[in-house]
C-alpha cells in the first residue's frame, strides 16, 4: 500500500508521523472520507469543499489547492490500484510540543492520506440494520468533520455492544444523525431530517439524497424530530459514504413500520445507485 505524507507518496514503513503531531495529543485536525467507485472517486469536489470549510472553522490552513489534494486522491486511488473503496485524507495542525494553544511559530499542518479497497454494503442495504438511541453528548460544532471523535467512539461502541449497526444520537430528546451517518425517517411519504445546524454533520450522501428527493418529487421536511416520533415512522434509513442509503428497520430493539427496508427507502436506493458511476452492479 501507498500513503501521502507531506507532499510523498511513500510506504507504510517508512511513514514518518511524529508523537508532537497535534492530531495525535488533542484530535486537533479535520479529515475526509471518499467513497471510489469503479476507480473514481465520487462527489470529490463537494468533500474538499468541506475538508477547506472544516479546516477553516478551526482557524487551520491547508497547505494545498482543492485541486491538488484531488489529484492526490487520484494517485493514491490510480497507485493502489482501487477500483471500488474509499480514500481518507487528515489535516492536523502540525508538529509542535505540548501545548493547548495553537504553536508560536508557524509550522505546516501535516497532510496524509490512503486509499483503501472496500466493498459496497450490500447486505446492509438488502436487510437494512438495527440502531441503538445513544445521548449525544458531543459539543457544539458539530458541524466540524475533525478528528475529535471520541463521543462518537463511544456512541458506536454502546450500539456495537447491542448488536447495533450503528448509534442515533440523541440530544433533547431530538434526533441528530448516527454517530457516523445522516438520520432520515419517513412518515405518510413525507422524508424527515434533521436540518443543517452546528449540531450535525451536513453529509455529503445526505444532500445527495435530499437533491434526489428533488428531482423524484418526495416531499421533504428538514425539520427536528423526537426520538418517540422516530419509532412511530413508517420507515427510517440512515446515510454516509461508505453506507450510502442504508434502511434501518430496528430501533431499540423495536420495528420500525413493516420492520423491513420501505419502498420510499428502497426508491431512494435505487436512485442513488442509479447515479453512482459502477458499470457492473453485483
Ligand atoms: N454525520 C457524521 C457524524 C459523520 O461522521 C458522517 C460521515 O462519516 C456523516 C454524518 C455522513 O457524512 P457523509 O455522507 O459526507 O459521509
Amino acid at each position: 500500500t501507498i500513503y501521502f505524507i507531506d507532499g510523498q507518496f511513500t510506504s507504510k514503513d517508512s511513514l514518518n508521523i511524529s508523537i508532537d503531531d497535534r492530531g495525535y495529543y488533542f484530535g486537533d485536525g479535520v479529515y475526509e472520507v471518499v467513497k471510489v467507485y469503479d476507480g473514481e472517486l465520487y462527489t470529490a469536489e463537494e468533500h474538499f469543499e468541506r475538508l477547506f470549510q472544516s479546516a477553516s472553522k478551526i482557524k487551520m490552513s491547508i497547505p494545498y489547492s482543492e485541486q491538488q489534494l484531488i489529484d492526490i486522491a487520484k494517485e493514491l486511488v490510480k497507485t493502489n490500484d482501487i477500483k471500488t473503496g474509499h480514500i481518507y485524507i487528515q489535516v492536523t495542525r502540525g508538529v509542535s510540543p505540548r501545548v493547548h494553544q495553537f504553536p508560536e511559530m508557524e509550522v505546516p499542518p501535516v497532510v496524509t492520506g490512503y486509499a483503501i479497497p472496500n466493498p459496497r454494503p450490500y447486505k446492509n442495504l438488502e436487510d437494512g440494520v438495527s440502531a441503538k438511541t445513544v445521548d449525544d453528548v458531543r459539543w457544539l460544532r458539530c458541524d466540524i468533520k475533525s478528528l475529535n471523535l471520541l463521543a462518537n467512539v463511544l456512541a458506536k461502541q454502546e450500539a456495537y455492544e447491542d448488536g447495533c449497526a450503528e448509534a442515533i444520537m440523541v440530544r433533547d430528546g431530538v434526533v441528530m444523525e448516527g454517530s457516523s451517518s445522516n438520520m432520515f425517517g419517513i412518515k405518510n411519504g413525507v422524508v424527515y431530517t434533521h436540518p443543517a445546524t452546528n449540531l450535525i454533520l451536513n453529509g455529503i450522501t445526505r444532500r445527495v439524497v435530499l437533491k434526489l428527493c428533488k428531482e423524484m418529487s418526495i416531499p421533504v421536511e428538514e425539520k427536528t424530530f423526537t426520538s418517540e416520533e422516530a419509532m412511530k415512522m413508517d420507515e427510517f434509513f440512515m446515510t454516509s459514504t461508505t453506507a450510502e442509503v442504508t434502511p434501518v428497520v430496528k430501533i431499540d430493539g423495536k420495528a420500525i413500520g413493516s420492520g423491513s427496508p420501505g419502498p420510499i427507502t428502497k426508491k431512494l436506493q435505487e436512485a442513488f445507485t442509479r447515479q453512482i458511476p459502477v458499470t457492473v452492479i453485483g
